[in-house]
């Protein structure tokens, strides 16, 4: 994974050329952001595939008797059905512009987002079901 993001970012660094400011890019990231959203809609409203049923989420009283498991079983995604492969295929192709550009940003920020990536999953670890996300 670690090689992959390192090369991924690599690429990027030898392809942008348009999007070279830092405004770019950040704007192509809201922009592939708004898209991916719309594209979930899509795959409810225009296309079908999905349902989304969106209700309050059961949070118990008290978390602390309960397992992560637990807790996992309990909450929703409020998505009933799968995506067909059209859908599939364009909300795929959203999270690729928006990790992209994602990348692009790490890029000019001099980041890498394999150490981003460790360094949240620490964090998360750290916190474990505290950090409720
Ligand atoms: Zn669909």
């Amino acid at each position: 994974m670690q090689n992959e993001l390192n090369a991924f970012q690599t690429f990027i660094d030898d392809i942008l050329i348009r999007n070279k400011s830092i405004l770019d890019q950040t704007t192509k990231l809201q922009d592939a952001c708004t898209h991916l959203c719309r594209n979930i809609s899509k795959s409810a409203t225009t296309c079908g595939c999905i349902s989304i049923n969106a209700h309050k989420q059961p949070y118990p009283p008290s978390t602390s008797e309960l397992s992560m498991d637990d807790l996992k079983s309990l909450m929703s995604t409020h998505i009933d059905g799968t995506l067909c492969p059209n859908c599939q295929e364009l909300i795929e192709k959203e999270m690729g512009r928006v990790l992209f550009y994602l990348g692009a940003i790490a890029n000019t920020m001099d980041l890498s987002l394999s150490e981003i990536l460790e360094h949240e999953k620490k964090r998360t670890e750290l916190l474990g079901k505290f950090s409720l996300r």
